[in-house]
């Protein structure tokens, strides 16, 4: 190659390592303050700001399947690119919009929020998709062993933009009044930092890109697709019958449907309800319509099993690895002590343990599985990923046991939630590069993009329930203290001790700490909740919450999960303790016969 450097890597890497950095700058140091900007700057409260940050999320995953494919069909990558980050760039100006709207107006902050949200989830779609698989295209088939490499090169710069994004925009948007209680202006510079990232890596890659991102002979990768890329070769791409697609497209209804029903109830909003359910939905019913294909032989429907059900297990992962945003970033405001040798750490900039992490960890669990592979050591991907799902346990356990009797108002030492995050970085380093190898080398050829689709939407429903179990974070050390200064003591409401009086109903309405509303006997009594539990206090009129008062409207209860009651943040740890332990050895009990079903493939 003539555009390669010292290290055998074609420029053209290190110019998608930077796009790639800003990128990740621009979208982890949003997601770092967006769930604290939702709960406390639009007041939506911790648990609606879960809801919206799992299905946020669920979404970026979701619709990179629309991205690729667009790309393959007319735009090519780089456009694709270009498009992407420009829409980025677009939501979080909005997101800075918002964040300065939101004290004079928030109902049209909300919205403008919602847009916001909007561009990133489509900007994301169209942007991860084509830089992954444009760092594949840069290399030439002889030199595809080169590929671990730049890929681990790749994830690296990855977390550098992590890294970056979680400490400024933390820095810019998570202060402190005077008064020592956060001040809910400042969030907007944070949204503006990431913005300002993610128009620097667009531009650069817009400058850089004919330069570096080329063939040998000097031809554009990634540009748009010609006609003679569509292979000739009927089996190098996927064609599905009529009939497979109309079912397909039935189950997505029906699954979604079925979801529906079990999702929804009083008091839950659209995301849960509806877009919950149609990103499993989606998972299964792409799922569904790739084995429906009769050209698949033996072995690779066999292949294909083997990634559903790594899919299905990676799901549990995901749930409790992207807490970082939401529930952890909530405890680490307020029951965690994040004083650093004498400076205390903004509570959003905690989860940044993560990207630093992988900056340390990511090569040396690289030479990790080499030194295996040398020694004939080395597992099998699924066993590896099974790993990552005790990790991440391990990692819960390790902070349960920490919590355990920490009280109602103790703090835990920050020390322990780096532990954590110590733990949760090596379960993704044995199990998320892995996942993307794992399908490149699962997939038959004419499937690749389309599995690589479902390995994604395998996250997106992680992300559904990182917004399901991050809800049920039962009442923070702050909610208790803001009781007691109005002599309410919600423990002993909220363990049925004593009936919650009219005067203290009122008082949880007023500062919207109940957990439980009773829709129905509310809309009888013409109170439009969702505006209650939204608005400032000053749009509650007295007869209103008087009203709430008296007919008891609002019952005192702690988060459940399956029958079982969450009290305390040991209870919440442990969930993720059993869920994320059961799926790994699962996971690690049926490692035996993915293996036979891989057929040769580690
Ligand atoms: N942190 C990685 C990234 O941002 C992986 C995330 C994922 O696969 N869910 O690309």
């Amino acid at each position: 190659m003539s555009q390669t450097t010292n290290g055998g890597h074609p420029k053209g890497l290190w110019v998608l390592f930077g796009t790639e950095m800003w990128e990740r700058f621009n979208f982890y140091g949003m997601r770092a303050i967006l769930s604290l900007f939702l709960a406390e700057a639009l007041l939506m409260g911790k648990q609606e700001a879960s809801i919206i940050y799992g299905g946020f999320l669920g979404l970026c995953y979701l619709t990179p399947m629309l991205g690729g494919y667009i790309s393959d069909k007319y735009l090519g990558n780089r456009n694709c690119i270009l498009l992407g980050g420009t829409m980025m760039g677009v939501g979080q100006l909005l997101l800075f919009f918002s964040g300065s709207l939101f004290n004079t107006d928030i109902d049209l902050a909300t919205n403008v929020m919602w847009l916001a949200l909007l561009a990133i989830v489509l900007g994301n779609g169209f942007f991860k998709p084509n830089i992954s698989s444009m760092v594949g295209s840069l290399y030439p088939k002889e030199q595809k062993n080169k590929l671990d490499s730049a890929f681990t090169i790749f994830y690296l710069g990855i977390n550098v933009g992590a890294t970056l994004g979680q400490f400024i925009c933390p820095f810019f948007g998570d202060k402190e009044t005077a008064d020592g209680i956060r001040d809910l202006t400042v969030f907007r510079w944070g949204f503006l930092a990431a913005a300002i990232a993610m128009f620097t890596g667009t531009i650069t890659f817009l400058i850089l890109k004919n330069r570096y991102v080329v063939t040998p002979q000097g031809e554009a990768i990634g540009g748009k697709p010609k006609k003679s890329d569509i292979p000739e070769n009927e089996s190098d791409s996927a064609k599905f019958s009529m009939s497979s697609i109309t079912i397909s497209s039935l189950l997505l209804i029906v699954i979604t449907y079925g979801f529906h029903m079990v999702f929804d109830g009083p008091g839950v909003s659209w995301i849960k309800a509806w877009l919950y359910p149609f990103i499993l939905a989606s998972g299964i019913s792409l799922g569904y319509l790739i084995m429906s294909d009769k050209t698949l032989t033996k072995i690779e429907r066999d292949r294909i099993w083997v990634l559903y059900i790594v899919c299905f297990f990676v799901m549990f992962f995901w749930g409790a690895f992207e807490q970082a945003g939401s529930s952890l970033t909530f405890i680490a405001d307020n029951q965690t002590d994040t004083n650093i040798l004498g400076w205390t750490m903004p509570p959003s900039m905690v989860q940044n343990f993560n990207g630093i992490f992988v900056m340390v960890f990511a090569i040396p669990f690289s030479l990790l599985w080499t030194w295996m592979n040398r020694k004939r050591l080395e597992p099998i991907s699924p066993v590896k990923q099974a790993w990552g799902l005790l990790l991440i346990a391990l990692g819960y356990w390790i902070i349960a046991s920490q919590v355990k009797g920490l009280g109602i108002s103790g703090k835990v030492g920050i020390i322990w939630m780096i532990i954590l995050y110590m733990m949760h970085t090596w379960g993704e380093l044995c199990l998320s590069p892995i996942g993307l190898s794992l399908v490149a080398k699962l997939a038959p050829r004419r499937f690749a993009s389309l599995l690589m689709g479902v390995w994604f939407l395998g996250n997106a429903g992680g992300y559904v329930l990182t917004g399901v179990l991050g809800a049920l974070l039962p009442p923070t050390t702050e909610a208790y203290v803001n009781m007691e200064k109005v002599n309410i003591n919600l423990k002993s409401l909220l363990d049925g001790d004593t009936q919650p009086t009219g005067t203290e109903l009122y008082t949880l309405a007023k500062n919207k700490i109940a957990t439980t509303v009773d829709y129905d006997k509310g809309l009888e009594n013409n109170l439009d909740f969702v505006k209650i539990f939204k608005a400032k206090d000053s749009v509650l009129t007295e007869p209103q919450l008087q009203l709430i008062a008296q007919e008891k409207i609002i019952t005192v209860s702690y988060p459940k999960f399956v029958g079982f009651t969450l009290r305390t943040l040991y209870d919440f740890f442990m969930l993720f303790v059993v869920l994320c332990g059961a799926a790994g050895l699962v996971l690690y009990a049926l490692s035996p016969f993915m293996k036979r079903m891989m057929h040769g493939v580690r």
